[in-house]
Protein backbone atom coordinates (compact mmCIF):
# COMPACT_ATOMS: atom_id res chain seq x y z
CA UNK A 1 0.00 0.00 0.00
CA UNK A 2 0.96 3.32 -0.75
CA UNK A 3 1.58 5.91 2.28
CA UNK A 4 -0.30 8.43 1.88
CA UNK A 5 1.36 12.21 2.95
CA UNK A 6 -0.81 14.10 5.43
CA UNK A 7 0.11 17.74 4.70
CA UNK A 8 1.04 20.01 7.50
CA UNK A 9 0.04 23.41 8.21
CA UNK A 10 2.16 26.02 6.82
CA UNK A 11 1.02 24.43 3.34
CA UNK A 12 -1.27 26.71 1.67
CA UNK A 13 -3.67 23.78 0.28
CA UNK A 14 -5.14 23.99 4.16
CA UNK A 15 -5.92 27.67 3.90
CA UNK A 16 -8.23 27.52 0.90
CA UNK A 17 -12.08 27.84 0.82
CA UNK A 18 -12.31 23.82 -0.41
CA UNK A 19 -14.91 23.72 -3.54
CA UNK A 20 -18.16 22.17 -3.17
CA UNK A 21 -17.96 18.69 -5.86
CA UNK A 22 -21.19 19.31 -8.30
CA UNK A 23 -23.56 16.30 -7.20
CA UNK A 24 -23.20 14.63 -10.73
CA UNK A 25 -19.40 14.06 -10.05
CA UNK A 26 -19.81 12.61 -6.34
CA UNK A 27 -19.84 8.86 -8.38
CA UNK A 28 -16.50 9.92 -10.74
CA UNK A 29 -13.45 8.02 -10.82
CA UNK A 30 -11.85 11.47 -9.55
CA UNK A 31 -13.76 11.79 -6.39
CA UNK A 32 -14.26 8.24 -5.65
CA UNK A 33 -10.38 7.92 -6.21
CA UNK A 34 -9.93 11.03 -3.48
CA UNK A 35 -12.48 9.01 -1.05
CA UNK A 36 -10.49 6.22 -1.29
CA UNK A 37 -7.20 7.94 -0.19
CA UNK A 38 -8.93 9.48 2.77
CA UNK A 39 -9.67 6.41 4.12
CA UNK A 40 -6.67 5.39 3.47
CA UNK A 41 -4.43 7.84 5.02
CA UNK A 42 -6.87 7.66 8.01
CA UNK A 43 -5.97 4.19 8.49
CA UNK A 44 -2.66 5.00 7.92
CA UNK A 45 -2.99 6.90 11.63
CA UNK A 46 -3.69 4.54 14.38
CA UNK A 47 -4.64 7.97 16.66
CA UNK A 48 -6.77 9.76 13.53
CA UNK A 49 -10.61 9.60 14.03
CA UNK A 50 -11.23 11.73 10.48
CA UNK A 51 -9.64 13.68 8.02
CA UNK A 52 -10.55 16.24 4.95
CA UNK A 53 -9.74 16.26 1.75
CA UNK A 54 -7.14 19.65 2.31
CA UNK A 55 -5.60 17.29 4.60
CA UNK A 56 -4.28 15.44 1.66
CA UNK A 57 -4.01 18.32 -0.73
CA UNK A 58 -7.27 17.89 -2.61
CA UNK A 59 -8.92 20.93 -2.30
CA UNK A 60 -12.57 19.55 -2.12
CA UNK A 61 -15.14 19.56 -0.04
CA UNK A 62 -15.47 15.97 1.56
CA UNK A 63 -14.88 14.70 5.01
CA UNK A 64 -14.21 11.20 6.43
CA UNK A 65 -15.06 10.35 9.86
CA UNK A 66 -13.56 6.90 10.90
CA UNK A 67 -15.93 3.93 11.97
CA UNK A 68 -14.79 3.16 15.01
CA UNK A 69 -16.15 6.86 16.44
CA UNK A 70 -19.85 5.47 16.11
CA UNK A 71 -18.71 2.04 17.18
CA UNK A 72 -18.28 3.33 20.53
CA UNK A 73 -20.86 4.72 20.64
CA UNK A 74 -22.47 1.48 20.09
CA UNK A 75 -22.92 -1.98 21.58
CA UNK A 76 -20.00 -4.68 21.47
CA UNK A 77 -22.48 -6.60 19.34
CA UNK A 78 -23.53 -4.71 16.94
CA UNK A 79 -21.60 -4.83 13.49
CA UNK A 80 -18.87 -2.34 12.74
CA UNK A 81 -20.15 0.56 11.11
CA UNK A 82 -17.65 2.02 7.70
CA UNK A 83 -15.92 5.19 7.45
CA UNK A 84 -18.81 8.03 7.32
CA UNK A 85 -18.21 9.75 4.20
CA UNK A 86 -19.91 13.38 4.02
CA UNK A 87 -19.57 15.46 0.59
CA UNK A 88 -20.41 19.13 0.59
CA UNK A 89 -21.25 18.92 4.25
CA UNK A 90 -23.45 22.23 6.26
CA UNK A 91 -23.56 22.55 9.69
CA UNK A 92 -27.63 23.51 9.90
CA UNK A 93 -27.87 22.91 13.57
CA UNK A 94 -25.68 24.15 16.87
CA UNK A 95 -26.68 24.14 20.36
CA UNK A 96 -26.63 26.87 21.87
CA UNK A 97 -24.58 25.27 24.79
CA UNK A 98 -20.76 25.49 24.06
CA UNK A 99 -18.05 23.71 25.96
CA UNK A 100 -14.29 23.51 25.89
CA UNK A 101 -12.84 20.17 24.40
CA UNK A 102 -9.44 19.32 24.18
CA UNK A 103 -8.28 19.18 20.23
CA UNK A 104 -5.29 18.08 18.12
CA UNK A 105 -5.04 18.01 14.59
CA UNK A 106 -3.39 15.32 12.25
CA UNK A 107 -2.06 18.63 10.42
CA UNK A 108 -0.63 20.37 13.28
CA UNK A 109 0.88 17.60 14.68
CA UNK A 110 1.67 17.09 18.37
CA UNK A 111 -0.11 20.53 19.33
CA UNK A 112 -3.20 20.15 21.26
CA UNK A 113 -5.13 22.88 22.89
CA UNK A 114 -8.61 24.39 24.32
CA UNK A 115 -11.41 24.75 21.77
CA UNK A 116 -15.29 25.73 22.93
CA UNK A 117 -17.21 24.03 20.53
CA UNK A 118 -21.20 23.58 20.15
CA UNK A 119 -22.20 20.68 22.19
CA UNK A 120 -24.44 18.97 19.57
CA UNK A 121 -24.70 20.22 15.89
CA UNK A 122 -26.96 18.64 12.96
CA UNK A 123 -24.93 18.29 9.84
CA UNK A 124 -26.23 17.83 6.30
CA UNK A 125 -24.12 16.59 3.31
CA UNK A 126 -24.19 14.02 0.37
CA UNK A 127 -23.24 10.32 1.18
CA UNK A 128 -20.11 8.95 -1.11
CA UNK A 129 -23.18 7.56 -3.38
CA UNK A 130 -24.81 10.92 -3.97
CA UNK A 131 -27.47 10.64 -1.31
CA UNK A 132 -28.54 13.56 1.03
CA UNK A 133 -28.78 13.01 4.52
CA UNK A 134 -29.12 14.17 8.23
CA UNK A 135 -27.01 12.90 10.99
CA UNK A 136 -26.76 14.46 14.47
CA UNK A 137 -23.98 14.42 16.50
CA UNK A 138 -23.27 15.39 20.36
CA UNK A 139 -19.96 15.21 22.07
CA UNK A 140 -16.94 14.05 20.56
CA UNK A 141 -18.62 13.59 17.42
CA UNK A 142 -20.41 16.65 17.18
CA UNK A 143 -16.38 18.43 17.99
CA UNK A 144 -15.38 16.19 14.45
CA UNK A 145 -18.25 17.58 12.31
CA UNK A 146 -16.96 21.77 13.53
CA UNK A 147 -13.47 20.57 13.48
CA UNK A 148 -13.47 19.04 9.74
CA UNK A 149 -16.00 21.75 8.38
CA UNK A 150 -13.63 24.14 9.51
CA UNK A 151 -10.94 22.72 7.68
CA UNK A 152 -12.94 23.00 4.26
CA UNK A 153 -13.04 26.65 5.27
CA UNK A 154 -8.90 27.09 5.61
CA UNK A 155 -9.50 26.75 9.01
CA UNK A 156 -7.50 25.15 11.51
CA UNK A 157 -8.34 24.52 15.34
CA UNK A 158 -5.05 26.41 16.03
CA UNK A 159 -6.67 29.83 14.84
CA UNK A 160 -9.21 29.27 17.37
CA UNK A 161 -7.38 26.95 20.39
CA UNK A 162 -6.49 28.41 24.09
CA UNK A 163 -3.33 26.63 26.18
CA UNK A 164 -1.98 25.59 23.17
CA UNK A 165 0.46 22.89 23.86
CA UNK A 166 3.38 21.04 22.34
CA UNK A 167 3.02 17.69 23.64
CA UNK A 168 5.76 14.91 22.65
CA UNK A 169 3.88 11.51 20.85
CA UNK A 170 4.94 8.73 23.44
CA UNK A 171 3.42 11.34 26.09
CA UNK A 172 0.28 12.11 24.55
CA UNK A 173 -1.94 9.78 22.63
CA UNK A 174 -5.08 11.93 22.13
CA UNK A 175 -7.29 11.78 19.42
CA UNK A 176 -6.76 13.84 16.22
CA UNK A 177 -9.26 15.06 14.18
ZN1 LIG B 1 -7.64 18.57 11.57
Amino acid sequence: MVNITIVQKDDPVLRRIAQEVPREEIQSKKVQGIIAQMKQALVGEKDGVAIAAPQIGEPFRIFIVAGKIFNMAQSEEEGRETDAVFINPKIVKFSRKKVGMDEGCLSVRHWYGKVRRAEKVTIRAYDERGKQFERGGSGLLAQIFQHETDHLDGILFIDKAKDLQEIKPDEHNEKKL
